[in-house]
């Protein structure tokens, strides 16, 4: 076995070898293959990505409706109603929503007439129930005069023909799905949810029903990762624990392949005598591996096992659900062909005077608050890589830019969400 050794360096790492995020980012989704689109029934689109626009061929509504219970009435008849000199108007009949059959409104009458029900022919408007009251046997009053298309939802006052009513790359959400079904599309084309598998490399880690030996801990990342994934819109697989055996994670990489369009392994990427990840993809795929320039998360794995994406995460339960955040959620959004592959950002007022690093994009875990008509964020004190609690209590991370050490309180920040809007 070779001596395990660093360079002599007085920095742990030389800045010139860092990455930058962004283009680390880039270099993941430009190597990204597209899963394939299936058709499916709307009912089963929650949450899933329209692999194609979606344009209507109907009108919405399809026929001229009332928007209210009332009268149907010709705009002439009851141009000179009040309150205090109503129009009386001889009820020709009455129109119920679903009704095939309609009366006409000749000059004199009026139809009774239901929200959503056909609007008659010769009626220009209707006059809500409210503004009338009884009259003579077979007659209306009227108290209140109406304009051309009072009340009346016109036809394709909502959706026209051939209108753009959903972008490919568009996540599908409730509201879509009743529009979908008001235009008759019954089914649309969308990509599925990833399969993402789950794996947690280390001798140290036991599974969260064990208790640990001494020296041993609990796998944190594996059932925080599944959430993670199943939050992002894809289904996890967790592939459990494997220990830091070369031969092992062979074995477990490759027998997890078969169900995966993405897997995330975490741990084993740094600089430890035991770290073999990336030496585990190179074997069965390609395999790149950078230092990048943040925190936490620096070491970063990333391959391609046939068409499967692998990422090879930092064990650290933080830098790892950062790392997920910065890459590993991009990664999937893109999969899906999601046009927004980014999570929302706000601009926030630091509560408190920060330092960061040099040389590195500096990712802070901040609760926001909305105080006095602006967002302000507050980090805890506790930001180490291992602190969970410090994610815990967080909403977002304060994006501190790499040539920045220093920030007071008072000075602005952009910040991540980790929820979406
Ligand atoms: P590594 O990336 O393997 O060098 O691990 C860095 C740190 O993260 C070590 O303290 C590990 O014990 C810890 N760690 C690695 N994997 C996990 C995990 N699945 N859950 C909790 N902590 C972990
Ligand atoms: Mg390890």
């Amino acid at each position: 076995m070779s001596t395990f050794a660093g360079e002599g360096r007085a920095e742990v790492t030389d800045p010139a070898r860092l990455m930058s995020v962004d283009r680390w980012r880039e270099l993941i989704l430009g190597d990204l293959p597209a899963l394939d689109a299936i058709e499916l029934r709307i009912q089963d689109t929650l949450g899933l990505v329209l692999a194609a626009p979606v344009e209507s061929a109907e009108s919405v509504p399809s026929f001229a409706n009332s928007a209210m219970d009332g009268y149907a009435v010709r705009v002439d008849d009851v141009a000179d109603a009040s309150v205090d000199t109503p129009v009386e108007l001889t009820v020709a009949g009455e129109v119920r929503a679903g009704a095939g059959q309609l009366p006409t409104v000749t000059p004199g009458t009026a139809v009774a007439i239901m929200t959503g029900a056909p609007l008659p022919a010769g009626a220009e408007a209707v006059v809500p129930v409210e503004s009338t009251s009884a009259g003579e046997r077979g007659r209306i009053r009227i108290h209140r005069a109406a304009r051309q298309g009072d009340h009346v939802r016109r036809v394709g006052e909502d959706v026209s023909p051939g209108q753009r009513l959903l972008p490919a790359g568009h996540r599908i959400r409730p509201a879509d799905i009743g529009l979908l079904a008001a235009i008759g599309q019954s089914r649309v084309l969308v990509r599925p949810a990833p399969r993402v598998v789950i794996l947690s490399t280390g001798d140290e880690l036991v599974p969260l029903e064990k208790r640990p030996e001494p020296g041993r801990i609990r796998d944190a990342n594996g059932p925080m990762l599944g959430a993670l994934v199943r939050q992002a819109g894809a289904v996890p697989y967790s592939a459990g624990i494997v220990a830091d055996d070369l031969k092992a994670m062979l074995y477990a990489f490759d027998s997890n392949l078969g169900h995966a369009d993405l897997l995330i392994a975490t741990g084993g990427v740094s600089a430890g005598a035991y770290d073999h990840v990336q030496e585990v993809i190179g074997k069965l795929g390609k395999v790149r591996a950078e230092k990048v320039a943040v925190k936490p998360g620096m070491p970063q794995v990333y391959g391609r096992i046939g068409d499967t994406p692998v990422f090879g995460l930092p064990g650290n339960p933080v830098s790892a659900f950062v790392s997920f955040e910065l890459f590993v959620r991009p990664a999937i959004r893109a999969l899906q062909g999601r046009s927004d592959v980014a999570r929302p950002q706000v601009r926030a007022v630091l509560t408190e005077d920060v330092s960061a690093p040099p040389h590195k994009r500096t990712f802070l875990r901040v609760r926001l608050k909305r105080e006095a008509g602006r967002w302000t964020a507050s980090p805890g004190s506790a930001q180490g890589s291992h602190v969970l609690t410090s994610l815990v209590r967080a909403d977002g991370l304060a994006d501190i830019p790499e040539d920045v050490t220093r920030l007071a309180a008072g000075d602005e920040v952009t910040v991540h969400l980790l929820v979406d809007v």
